[in-house]
């Protein structure tokens, strides 16, 4: 059905125009396909950057040079881009970044992308061009490098993680025997690869509907630590029972969760997870939550829960009571205990959604207008009352607060 995007049909006359060709690639291809949605249309031609920019100029179409060096012009047509990436190949490679040639030859750009089922080409008509046994891979839901494996992989090792993303999001089966087996080879060369890049692979993995199997690949081959050495003692056992969860409760899958579910809940450690793969302060900060907030306890009451709440914020219990919850369903039926706690979890869960922080009703002011000077004092005494109403599950009203606060500045 994408293909009779009127912006998309408008993209394709533009290029299939005057001796140029342009045909719909790689991601697309396969999505359509394999009967999934598809998220952004790219595009190959035989043209020039310069000769797309200069033809939606005249059309008046907005082309924005989004890659002029990798030979991509964004084209924006009813606000939807469209990537429109000249035929190219690799020149020269060092395994981490790539050299690349324009030229005009389908078979070559294939041959230079990594996986069979991301090589397909779809024409303006509609017709599905295969340069590399694509289709059958589809078909068979097989991820498979194109040519051999161990040389694709020794060109950009990125492919490593590419592998086993796609191999996550539509594989069937075993992984490819010969891919994975190139894999394990070149694992410690993951460590040359640029932090972001890593990142942003594992990140898509971590996010595919369920990751169980590729990760349990990536650990066999010995991926998995070389990216994540965090998970060696603490493994990858939760992952299972947790996309249970989601699935079960609607939980929007969280390659974050998922992360954490496979680490450990140590600060330090995380803070170096987090240096290591260039996490984004805010990535960083929900990890640093998750772990800064307590476990939850097997019988917590739900008057000991809101005081967590008061002084941890929800986020981080947020993501404790979800694990948490996880891990006690997967220990599973028959175990009385375990669901009891499951049961918990799920109206602490509820519980969190409700809340809205009280608010302290004493301030600074306060303390002054008692007769304290000013000083570090009034920050300490305010505290401590704080911490008495907190303790009290935020029962004290104001008045109650002020006298409490008299009478302890009497006391000095
Ligand atoms: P999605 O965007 O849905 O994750 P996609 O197939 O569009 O999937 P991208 O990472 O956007 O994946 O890349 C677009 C296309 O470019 C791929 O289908 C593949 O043909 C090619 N490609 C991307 N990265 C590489 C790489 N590291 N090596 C070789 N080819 C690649
Ligand atoms: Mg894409």
């Amino acid at each position: 059905a994408w293909f009779t995007d009127p912006a998309l049909v408008r993209v394709l006359a533009l290029l299939n125009s005057d001796g140029g060709e342009g045909r719909v690639a790689g991601g697309a291809v396969r999505n359509s396909l394999m009967g999934l949605p598809v998220a952004d249309v790219d595009i190959a031609t035989t043209l020039k950057p310069e000769a797309v920019a200069e033809r939606a100029n005249v059309a008046d179409i907005k082309a924005v040079p989004t890659g002029i060096e990798h030979g991509t012009v964004t084209l924006v047509i009813d606000g939807k881009p469209f990537e429109v990436t000249t035929l190219r190949r690799d020149v020269e490679t060092d395994g981490r970044h790539a050299e690349v040639a324009f030229g005009a030859d389908w078979q070559m750009d294939a041959e230079r992308r990594d996986l069979t089922i991301n090589a397909l080409y779809a024409t303006a008509e509609g017709t599905v061009v295969d340069l590399v046994n694509g289709l059958a891979d589809i078909e068979s839901r097989t991820v498979r490098f194109i040519g051999d494996a161990a040389t694709r992989i020794a060109e950009d090792h990125l492919r490593i993680l590419r592998f086993f993303r796609f191999f996550a999001l539509y594989g069937s089966g075993r992984p490819d025997a010969e891919g994975l087996k190139a894999c394990a080879r070149a694992k410690d060369k993951l460590g040359k690869l640029s932090a972001e890049r890593v990142w942003s692979e594992t990140k898509k993995l971590l996010a595919a509907p369920d990751p169980g199997r590729a990760l349990l690949w990536m650990r066999q081959a010995g991926v998995l630590t070389e990216i994540l050495p965090e998970t060696e003692k603490w493994g990858i056992d939760a992952i299972p029972g947790l996309i249970d969860a989601e699935k079960a409760f609607g939980w929007t899958p969280d390659a974050l969760l998922r992360l954490a579910a496979m680490v450990p809940a140590d600060r330090e450690r995380l803070k170096v997870l987090a240096e290591r793969l260039r996490l984004s302060k805010a990535e960083a900060a929900t990890l640093d939550y998750w772990a800064s907030a307590p476990e939850i306890a097997p019988k917590l009451a739900e008057t000991a829960f809101d005081r967590l709440l008061y002084r941890n914020g929800p986020q981080g219990l947020t993501m404790r009571l979800k694990l948490a919850l996880a891990g006690a369903r997967a220990r599973g039926l028959g175990d009385a205990d375990a669901l009891a706690f499951a049961g918990l979890c799920q109206r602490l869960l509820a519980r969190v959604q409700k809340w809205q922080k009280p608010s302290f009703p004493l301030n600074g002011a306060d303390v002054l207008a008692a007769g304290l000077p000013a000083g570090p004092k009034v920050g300490t005494l305010l505290g401590a009352i704080e911490e008495e109403w907190v303790a009290g599950n935020f029962h004290e009203g104001r008045a109650k607060l002020l006298a409490r606060l008299e009478a302890l500045v009497r006391e000095g």
